[in-house]
């Protein structure tokens, strides 16, 4: 069934609303470099999460926003940003617009961690504004734990699990050819460094490496798309009760 905002036509929309689709998935990533996955690997990950889970949990897609608050990794080429008040502002002004036509659940599905802050104070004021319900996914921390279960490995930026979800996901963007074991960067507590030194990026030292089995990286994505739909509804029956 197509559940794509944009490939509806209006009628479509409000028979899918009489039927109780009246939660939206909105995916929202950026565009920044990201080892040897491609510069939209933040919206390509939470785009294709939104399309598994979508059917299951009554939800209309949005079309994705694919520019957000990029930092240290501005400086690549092909990196892209907008500011902070700007993103605030315009995610909004389009979450209200979407409760105007009567959506009650907003789900957003963020892939970026530059602007966490930003989406946490707008899901609080969107709901303090329009009593919409809304749940804010920071897909890879919230499955954090399910990389080292088949990985046996932690993850990072650009690190196996983000490789591995577009493996899954877009799998002719993996340029495996360009990886080499020195990309991967340890970040450390108590230093800023800007721009970042590479594109992978690991928080425990000797973990991340990539692995470009698909077979382990489609076991990884749907382990992720269940735990994101898990609770989501769980979320929902909890918020029906
Ligand atoms: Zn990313």
């Amino acid at each position: 069934m197509e559940l794509r905002w944009d490939r509806l036509n209006w009628q479509d929309f409000e028979d899918l609303q009489k039927k109780g689709y009246d939660r939206v998935i909105l995916p929202l990533g950026t565009i920044e470099a990201h080892g040897v996955i491609p510069l939209g690997t933040d919206n390509i990950i939470p785009e294709n999460i939104a399309q598994r889970i979508a059917p299951d949990i009554k939800a209309i897609i949005a079309p994705t926003v694919s520019y957000g608050v990029t930092r240290s990794l501005l400086h690549y080429p092909g990196s892209l940003s907008v500011s902070s008040p700007t993103l605030k502002a315009y995610i909004f002004e389009i979450l209200s617009s979407m409760v105007s036509k009567g959506m009650e659940k907003i789900v957003i599905i963020n892939g970026h961690g530059g602007h966490m802050d930003e989406l946490k104070q707008i899901a609080f004021e969107i709901h303090e504004k329009t009593r919409a319900k809304v749940i804010v996914i920071h897909w890879w921390i919230l499955c954090q734990d399910l990389g080292p279960e088949i990985y046996d490995t932690e993850g990072g930026h650009a690190a196996v699990d983000e490789t591995a979800a577009i493996i899954a996901s877009a799998p002719e963007t993996v340029k495996k050819d360009k990886y080499s074991l020195d990309m991967l960067y340890h970040f450390r507590q108590g230093v800023n460094v800007y721009p970042s030194p590479s594109t992978i990026i690991i928080y425990k030292e000797n973990t991340g490496a990539l692995d470009f089995d698909a077979k382990k990286a489609d076991d990884y994505f749907k382990a992720v798309c269940q735990k994101v739909k898990d609770f989501i509804l769980d979320i929902f029956e909890r918020w029906d009760k």
